[in-house]
């Protein structure tokens, strides 16, 4: 299968040339030339194991590797979750599933596309020679699942920058106590935002990155949003016969990834009939599902911290399929969203979509809600999906992040919070990390003293 560019410029490209690249040189996101009808076989056998089922999906995808290859890859990504579903469907009540994507090493649904990425990188680094350093910046999950997908693998180091003080004290530990010597946590004083205008300033610098070899932990790279499409189908295979008609996905939503993913496995035939986009108070995804209008707003920090986005990177391959892949209007949207700030979509359609938006008020009243009716916790990004829920047909609700990851937040809601074994170990473990003035001349710096 080929790839080709939102935006329509340079020549379709291989599955490993798209994961290579990540964004297109016109700037614009690839997506698959044409998205295949999914096997039939698929949707009917119960619930294959994870990594057969992404084997099965990925194939279709993937000319690169050969199919032996890619069940190495794959066996390698996924192998190291701590339930042996990987993805378990949990029912709550008559129509009401949980989808728990938080059973990978960082304990949130991000290791799903990150775990694959990591392997991908080892895989060309085998094959080309070629050793790279990945250089990002997180706000929490992004970071510590990027970490794990690479902890350990040879010929890779990570450069991972983040706000001193900014993050939660576990989501620190997820970075600083791997014990692997080829990852290097950077905090620095400031925000998100400095940390990320850092790393955008030096990945800029085209000469530097040549010489350093430095590669992203790209939130747009079209092998994340694969990676996260095998789990709807899972979910799907997970449900009760009686449950699998008038289906609604509900997910927590920010850069539009992961509710993205789910909505290409429809166009290839998995039978849903809703996404409901769930956002918290920055909510102008909301706010575009039920107006066709694309307005940033300033950012505001909330108790789904994952989710304070504004513009929604991965809404540009939505975007391109609303215009029935047609790339030119796409980039004409895109220029005009860049001049003007905000686009108005014509003739918007998105009946297969409807959206919530969640105050940090309604995010510890559905954590307690949930406790209450159902027995079961969740975390406070989880906690969106559960906003005006109508049970008249069957809701599955994707839980992104282990509950464990947010105390303070969960306590606050319930008064306990409770806890994982992977995090209490990391409690007692020797935090290594790098502290970096904030700035990019200092980082550069320490780059040039560090790279591998
Ligand atoms: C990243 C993240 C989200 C948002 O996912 P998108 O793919 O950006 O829409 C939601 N919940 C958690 C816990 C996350 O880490």
């Amino acid at each position: 299968m080929d790839f080709v560019s939102t935006r329509g410029g340079g020549e379709p490209v291989s599955f490993n040339e798209a994961f290579a690249r990540g964004l297109a040189p016109d700037g614009g996101l690839y997506v698959p030339r044409h998205l295949p009808l999914l096997p039939q076989t698929i949707l009917v056998e119960d619930a294959l194991p994870y990594a057969a089922l992404a084997w099965d999906f990925l194939s279709l995808f993937d000319s690169d590797h050969d199919s032996e290859h890619l069940v190495d890859i794959i066996d390698r990504s996924y192998g190291d979750f701590s339930d042996t579903m990987n993805a378990p469907l949990q029912q709550l009540a008559d129509n009401l599933f949980v989808l728990e994507l938080f059973h990978g090493p960082s304990l949130s649904f991000k290791d799903f596309g990150l775990q694959l990425i990591g392997s991908l990188f080892e895989d060309q680094i085998e094959r080309t020679g070629v050793s790279i350093n990945v250089l990002g910046a997180t706000s929490g999950d992004t970071g510590a699942a990027a970490i794990h997908g690479l902890a350990g693998k040879k010929g890779a180091k990570v450069f991972v920058l983040y706000p001193e003080g900014r993050i939660s004290e576990l989501q620190e530990r997820q970075m600083t106590c791997t014990g692997a010597d080829n990852i290097y946590p950077i905090p620095i004083q400031g925000t998100f935002d400095d940390a990320q205008a850092i790393v955008k300033e030096l990945m800029g610098d085209l000469a530097f990155k040549e010489e350093m070899r430095l590669s992203a932990i790209n939130s747009i790279n079209v092998v994340r949003i694969l990676a996260q499409c095998v789990y709807y189908i899972h979910a799907f295979t997970q449900l009760p016969p009686d449950n699998r008609d008038d289906i609604s996905f509900v997910v927590p939503t920010g850069n539009f990834g992961n509710i993205f993913a789910g909505w290409m496995v429809h166009q290839m035939g998995l039978p849903v009939d809703r996404f409901v986009v769930a956002t918290n108070q920055n909510d102008i995804l909301y706010r575009l599902f039920n107006s066709g209008e694309y307005k940033p707003d300033a950012v505001r920090p909330s108790h789904a911290p994952s989710m304070d986005i504004q513009v929604a990177s991965n809404f540009e391959r939505f975007l391109y399929y609303h215009n029935e892949k047609n790339a030119k209007a796409t980039m004409a949207q895109m220029d005009q969203f860049k001049a003007d700030g905000s686009i108005k979509i014509p003739n918007f359609n998105a009946s297969n979509f409807a959206a919530t938006r969640s105050t940090d008020e309604d995010i510890l009243k559905n954590i307690r809600l949930v406790k209450e009716k159902y027995d079961y916790i969740v975390d406070p990004h989880t906690a969106c999906g559960f906003q005006d829920l109508d049970l008249s047909s069957t809701h599955v609700i994707l839980a992104t992040a282990h509950p464990a990851k947010f105390p303070d937040t969960i306590r606050k809601a319930i008064g306990e919070a409770p806890t994982d074994p992977a995090l209490e170990k990391l409690k007692n473990k020797e935090q290594v990390k790098y502290p970096v003035a904030a700035t990019a001349a200092a980082v550069r710096q320490f780059l040039k003293e560090n790279a591998i």
